[in-house]
């Protein structure tokens, strides 16, 4: 059950208001964010929530069946709309690219990604400059200069940046320099680091587990926004299954399934979800048409000495042929809704 506070309750009023609620609740959870106030409690049975609705200080009740509450559609029915810097709007009712490389590798490299982006009216870029790779001998980023070289650069064409963060120590240190924290697939359920997230002012896109269920990939938003930040994107970016013909399965299925449990902005990353470049596109665009928000994919001028993901990366030619038909799928599934 979500109850939802008067804007301008006061301390002592909630308080009370949190004594008063002990005889229809087994527990009860306060939530402070930046957009409001709520107590997520777990009622009794057979309660009647109209003598809660008149309890001084309640906006407005929700009962809600689901173990995620806050991020469940049962009690927000209109999507959650983030606003970005640029004036633009990750929701469900709006289409968003972001695309990059795998990692930040060099001025060049950043320098080349940025003309593209901005030649086609892509406003985020992706990049990682802490990178989790399966082996330590592996590239593992450019670290924090890296980001502030990148965060210049982009910043000077007006592009934003969307970047992985690894550690709970790393969210203030990037705070100034990014748009969009990225919760990697690897990190979906490090809870310190999605309390950590909870507490700041700038949205978190979580990946979905390599091997992670949708509920928990709802939970760990939950976290997030329990934690007091509403502003949240999912991405469905593969799970691993038994096929060994590609890197991972992008679940198509997750899709329409979390638009129908979640208020928030669901987008897809079709790189990670495949694995191999020249099937990119396809899911990219049977994403789309399942109902996907958006999309996240990665992209380099050189992708054969790409330092990661080179194999999944696409040329800007593809690119660009993709982003229009993209643009084209995303106005073709509005026609036909
Ligand atoms: C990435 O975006 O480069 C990345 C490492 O993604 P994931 O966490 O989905 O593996
Ligand atoms: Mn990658």
């Amino acid at each position: 059950m979500i109850l939802q506070l008067d804007k301008n309750i006061s301390d002592s009023a909630k308080a009370s208001l949190i004594g008063d609620l002990g005889i229809y609740t087994k527990s009860v959870n306060e939530v402070q964010t930046q957009k409001g106030f709520y107590l997520v409690a777990i009622e009794k049975k057979d309660v009647d929530i109209r003598n809660i609705g008149q309890l001084a200080g309640v906006h407005d009740v929700h009962v809600v069946s689901d173990s995620y509450q806050l991020v469940s559609k049962k009690w927000k029915v209109s999507p959650s709309k983030i606003h970005m810097k640029d004036g633009s709007v990750i929701s469900q009712n709006d289409f968003s690219l972001m695309a990059g490389p795998c990692s930040i590798e060099s001025e060049e490299q950043v320098d080349a990604v940025i003309d593209h982006l901005v030649a086609n009216k892509v406003k985020v870029m992706r990049g990682g400059v802490y990178k989790p790779r399966s082996s330590p001998y592996s590239f593992r980023g450019l670290g924090m200069e890296g980001l502030r070289m990148w965060y210049e650069k982009a910043k000077a064409a007006g592009i934003m940046i969307i970047t992985e963060v690894m550690q709970v120590s790393q969210v203030e240190e990037m705070y100034d320099f990014i748009d969009i924290y990225q919760v990697g697939a690897r990190n979906t359920q490090n809870f310190n680091l999605l309390d950590a997230l909870g507490q700041v002012d700038k949205p978190v896109m979580i990946k979905r587990g390599v091997s992670g269920t949708i509920e928990e990939l709802l939970h760990s938003a939950e976290y997030v926004f329990s934690g007091g930040n509403e502003d949240l994107i999912l991405c469905e970016r593969g799970i691993r299954t038994f096929e060994t013909m590609t890197r991972n399965t992008l679940d198509i299925n997750a899709i329409p399934v979390l638009k129908d449990k979640t208020h928030l902005p669901v987008i897809i990353d079709p790189s990670h979800g495949i694995g191999i470049r020249k099937f990119v596109e396809p899911v990219a665009l049977a994403g789309i048409m399942a109902g996907a928000d958006g999309v996240i994919y990665e992209l380099h001028p050189d992708p054969e000495k790409a330092m990661s993901d080179g194999q999944q990366s696409l040329y800007f030619e593809e690119s660009t042929a993709m982003i229009k038909k993209m643009r084209k799928a995303y106005e073709l599934r509005k026609e036909l809704n």
